[in-house]
C-alpha cells in the first residue's frame, strides 16, 4: 500500500485513502463476497483469463451478477496496472453482494459492489527461494465450500496466525487425516520423483497454479497424480512444495520443526522453479510481441 496508490471502487477511480464503501455493505456485514488475486510481471498479467474464469465461476457459485463482461474486467486491470509506476504489480479484485439493510437472506435489486487495488508485488525472498520456508501442520477447521474465494477468510486467517505464532511461514492442514492445503496457498508433496496433489473438490480453493504446475510438469516430464493424501505421505515426503499468485512456488523445508526430506530444497523444486520462472518470461515476451505487431 503506498500513498500514490489509485483503486478502482464502483466505476470510479480514485486515491485508495478516499475509498469508502457504506457500512451497511454485505461485505462488511456477513463477507457475503469473492475475490481474486492476480500476478502482474512486466505490466503484464499473467494467467489473467483463468483468475476471471475463476472469479465468474466463483460469482455464479453466490448467485452474485457479474458486474461486467470479460472486456470490461481485463479492460479495468489494465487501466490499474496502467496507473502505477511498477512493472510487477499484483490486481486484487473484490465484489460483494452490495449495500442492503441487514437481512441473512438475498436482497432483490441491489447492484454489487465492486473494489478493485493494484500494488507493487514484493520481490520473493532469495532465502526462501534458496532455503525454503517452515510450516506447521493444522486440523483444517473451515467450512465446506473452501473451493469458492470467498472473503469470509476468518479459518484461514486463524490458521495463518497459529503458523506466525509459531515462528512458521505457512501452515499444512489436514482435514479427516487427509492434505487439505495452506491458509492462503495450494501444498505439492513429492514422493519418488512425483508430484502428488490433493484433489480440486470443495475441500481446496483450486489455485490458478493449481493448472499450471499440473502444465509444468508434463512439460518437464514429472509425474503428477491427484488424490488423497495422507498426512503420513506429508511427514515422509521427499520434497514439500506450496504455490500461490504472489509465493509463485516455494519450497517446503521444515515440518512442525523437523526437516522436510533432506531438509533443503529439492530436484523436483528446482525443476519446476525454473520452469515458472521461464513461464513468467514467456507471458511478458508473447505481451511484447503482441504489441509489436
Ligand atoms: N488456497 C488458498 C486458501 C488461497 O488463499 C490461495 C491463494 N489465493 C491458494 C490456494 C492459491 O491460489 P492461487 O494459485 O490462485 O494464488
Amino acid at each position: 500500500m503506498t500513498d500514490e496508490q489509485i483503486v478502482y471502487l464502483n466505476g470510479e477511480f480514485m486515491p485508495l485513502a478516499e475509498a469508502r464503501v457504506p457500512v451497511l455493505d454485505r461485505g462488511f456485514i456477513f463477507g457475503d463476497g469473492v475475490y481474486e488475486v492476480a500476478p502482474v510481471y512486466g505490466r503484464v498479467p499473467f494467467r489473467w483469463t483463468q483468475h476471471h474464469a475463476r472469479l465468474v465461476r466463483n460469482l455464479g457459485k453466490l448467485r452474485i451478477d457479474d458486474p461486467m463482461d470479460a472486456a470490461g474486467w481485463r479492460g479495468l486491470v489494465d487501466a490499474l496496472v496502467a496507473r502505477h509506476p511498477w512493472d510487477d504489480q499484483f490486481v486484487y479484485v473484490q465484489v460483494t453482494r452490495g449495500v442492503a439493510k441487514r437481512d441473512h437472506a438475498f436482497p432483490k435489486g441491489v447492484r454489487p459492489t465492486v473494489f478493485a487495488m493494484s500494488s507493487p508485488l514484493p520481490p520473493i525472498p532469495a532465502e526462501q527461494i534458496e532455503l525454503g520456508v517452515a510450516t506447521i501442520t493444522l486440523p483444517d477447521e473451515r467450512w465446506l465450500h473452501c473451493d469458492i474465494k470467498s472473503i469470509s477468510l476468518l479459518g484461514n486467517v486463524l490458521a495463518r496466525q497459529a503458523a506466525v505464532d509459531a515462528g512458521a511461514a505457512e501452515c499444512v492442514m489436514f482435514r479427516d487425516g487427509w492434505l487439505t492445503e495452506g491458509s492462503s496457498s495450494n501444498v505439492w508433496v513429492v514422493r519418488d520423483g512425483r508430484v502428488l496433489a490433493p484433489p480440486r473438490d470443495n475441500l481446496i480453493l483450486e489455485g490458478i497454479r493449481y493448472g499450471l504446475l499440473e502444465a509444468l510438469c508434463a512439460a518437464e516430464g514429472v509425474p503428477f497424480e491427484v488424490r488423497p493424501i495422507a498426512r503420513d505421505e506429508v511427514t515422509s515426503a521427499d520434497e514439500l512444495m506450496l504455490s500461490s499468485a504472489t509465493k509463485e512456488v516455494l519450497p517446503i523445508t521444515r515440518l512442525d520443526g523437523r526437516p522436510v526430506g533432506a531438509g533443503v530444497p529439492g530436484p523436483v523444486y528446482r525443476r519446476l522453479h525454473a520452469a515458472y520462472q521461464r513461464a513468467k518470461a514467456a507471458s511478458t515476451a508473447e505481451a511484447a510481441g503482441r504489441a509489436a505487431r
